[in-house]
């Protein structure tokens, strides 16, 4: 899974990467990481995997993770293939979901490509050259679809969405602010379109503006507006806190969190809320070797979800002997979880819940 990290110039959006980057997961278990300079590899949090490490006695603990690929290079007139545009475009096609990094700070050093500090106007430009490209495809598409359909009555609903598409994205709204049905929800993933990926939005701000989560500073608010409207989210970091952050050892940043009054890093709230955009659940595996979590879509089957640990436990897929991860918990053990009967035996159509911890059978 991939998030693609994009912005004006000099909204921070490097120095969130590097952040990312120095966070990156260990780089000998992701070789590709260190091969592509622009994608950042990192864990995702997720304290349950501690806890568990603890009852298995664990040598080692393995995090799930997620890539942010950094975006650089969009201009005005991106969709019309000025600069770079054309690359910015599908370099954007290839990611899952967008992290849109919006300038929420006043600093005179810096310039702003517009002149001024606007974030809805920054957002808006980058927004448009995205509803343009899907302009685009979507005309190309619907004349195409209109003759077809002359003689394939089948083409009628895709039809019908085309012009649906065409008519919010002419009002300079995203495709994703369409509400759909079932049948256009899988008719809309054959067109790749930009502004249908799901988003969140990251105001950069300075430091004095993240012990209350940007509550005072008025960018933020009209960022925090303008993305509720449209139904997404927004996160307040401070990029450059979050590099320094990245720096420390571990004993360090529990200080300096508590310093700047937070609980976690701004990274981790970011990691984590792409995690759930993306629509994954992590389920858990653990002994003596490693306590390990998987990531899977919401909605995955045990089988399937076995696959992501050897497509040969797939292919025999017998049980998945499973426990809640707060019943095992609350139990201390695995023996104590067994004498209490806690341990589920699941079949090939048990639909896997975040926080499962299991244990598959499979024949080999
Ligand atoms: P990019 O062009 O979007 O990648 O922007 P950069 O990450 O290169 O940042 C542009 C400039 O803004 C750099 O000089 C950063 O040090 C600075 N910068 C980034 N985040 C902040 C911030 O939160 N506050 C201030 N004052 N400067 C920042």
């Amino acid at each position: 899974m991939k998030l693609g990290i994009v912005g004006l110039p000099n909204v921070g959006k490097s120095t969130l990467f590097n952040a990312l980057t120095k966070a990156g997961a260990e780089a000998a278990n992701y070789p590709f990481a260190t091969i592509e300079p622009n994608i950042g590899v990192v864990n995702v949090p997720d304290d349950r995997l501690k806890v568990l490490a603890e009852i298995s006695n664990s040598e080692k603990i393995l995090y799930t993770t997620i890539e942010f690929f950094d975006i650089a290079g969009l201009v005005k007139g991106a969709s019309k293939g000025e600069g770079l545009g054309n690359q910015f475009l599908s370099n954007i096609r290839e990611v899952d979901a967008i992290v849109h990094v919006v300038r929420c700070f006043d600093d005179d050093n810096i310039i702003h490509v517009d002149g001024s500090v606007d974030p809805i106007r920054d957002i808006e430009n980058i927004n448009l050259e995205l509803i343009f490209s899907d302009l685009e495809q979507i005309e190309k598409r619907l004349s195409k679809a209109e003759k077809q359909a002359k003689s394939d009555k089948k083409l009628l609903p895709e039809v019908e969405l085309l012009r649906k598409l065409l008519n919010i994205l002419e009002s300079g709204k995203p495709a994703r602010s369409l509400e759909l049905n079932e049948e256009e929800k899988k008719l809309i993933k054959n067109f790749s379109l930009l502004s249908y990926k799901p988003i969140i939005y990251v105001a950069n701000v300075s430091e004095d503006d993240i012990a209350d989560d940007g509550k005072n500073n008025e960018y933020v608010q009209k960022v925090r507006e303008f993305a509720s409207d449209q139904g997404d989210e927004v996160i307040v970091i401070s990029a450059e806190i979050e590099s320094e952050i990245q720096s420390l050892d571990d004993d360090e940043k529990v200080l300096f969190l508590e310093e700047l009054g937070l609980d976690r890093s701004g990274l981790d709230k970011l990691i984590q809320s792409s995690y759930k955009l993306l629509g994954l659940i992590s389920f858990l595996t653990t002994g003596p070797m490693e306590t390990r979590a998987w990531t899977i879509v919401r909605g995955t089957k045990a089988p399937q979800a076995a696959g992501k640990i050897h497509s040969d436990i797939e292919r025999g897929f017998i049980k998945a002997d499973t426990i809640s991860f707060n019943e095992l918990a609350n139990s201390g053990s695995m023996a104590a979880a067994r004498e209490k009967g806690l341990i589920r035996s699941e079949g090939k159509d048990y639909i896997m819940q975040d926080g499962d911890v299991v244990l598959f059978k499979f024949n080999v």
